[in-house]
């Protein structure tokens, strides 16, 4: 397991938690806006061993209430349910991030009670995934994602960087649609920040939706879906 990055304090990322975030290497999708590009194209950047991860867990025992398991898409690792079942020996709660690829992991995380919160990734309306993630995924295991995670009892989000440039309000309007009928909780409309470095740099430039668009299609979206905004235009 490639582990290549450590935050080691983050109020927002888990909620409700003081956790810190392991960020491991390597993702199956190449959205165009993925920030995290030396980590989906596993960019030779030194890492961790799991032995230094661990040394480091020990120290915040007591001080941190949870680890998020972030990417890349941390279920391409078999060895991760070895890996959660080693951090909650040790007290953490455990989260993780996931673009939904691998509904046999979940399953696997989901029944063995390795996993308190999920937070899942929709990149687009269901017909039409390709056109984010870039990758010829079988959306039948987005679907099989989707009502594991609604299906589990265990605490969840799905969540969607939309931005004008890949999604129309009518797409993400489905998104909420399909949020709906599967019966997910919450759902997150992430604001497109543009930087440098993105996976695509088309995308460096291109433009978020203006603050008052997103509270309109949040307004539609609430129909289907308790609905939240993260983020701001920058
Ligand atoms: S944003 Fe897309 S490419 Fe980047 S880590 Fe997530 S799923 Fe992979």
């Amino acid at each position: 397991m490639l582990i290549k990055g450590l935050y080691r304090l983050s109020l927002i990322d888990f909620p409700n938690k003081i956790a810190c975030i392991l960020f491991l290497s390597g993702c199956n999708f190449r959205c165009p806006y993925c920030y995290n590009k030396a980590l989906v194209l596993n960019e030779d950047i030194k890492g961790y061993s799991q032995e230094e991860i661990f040394d480091f867990l020990k120290s915040r025992i007591g001080l941190l209430d949870g680890v998020v398991i972030s990417g890349g898409e941390p279920t391409l690792n078999r060895e991760l349910p070895e890996f959660i079942s080693r951090i909650k020996d040790l007290g953490f709660l455990v989260k993780l991030d996931t673009n939904g690829s691998n509904p046999e992991m979940l399953k696997q995380l989901t029944e063995k009670k390795l996993v308190n919160y999920i937070a899942m990734d929709l990149k687009a309306p269901l017909e039409n995934y390709q056109s984010v993630c870039k990758t010829n995924i079988d959306i039948a295991k987005i679907k099989e994602s989707l009502k594991i995670i609604a299906d589990s009892g265990i605490e969840h989000e799905l969540r969607a960087t939309v931005l004008p440039a890949l999604h129309t309000t009518e797409d993400i309007i489905e998104m909420a649609k399909t949020a709906c009928s599967f019966g997910i909780k919450k759902f997150y409309l992430q604001q497109f920040s543009p930087k440098k470095s993105l996976l695509d740099a088309d995308f460096e430039d291109a433009k978020p939706f203006s603050q008052q668009e997103l509270e309109g299609i949040r307004t539609e979206c609430l129909r289907y879906v308790d609905t939240e905004i993260r983020g701001k235009e920058k």
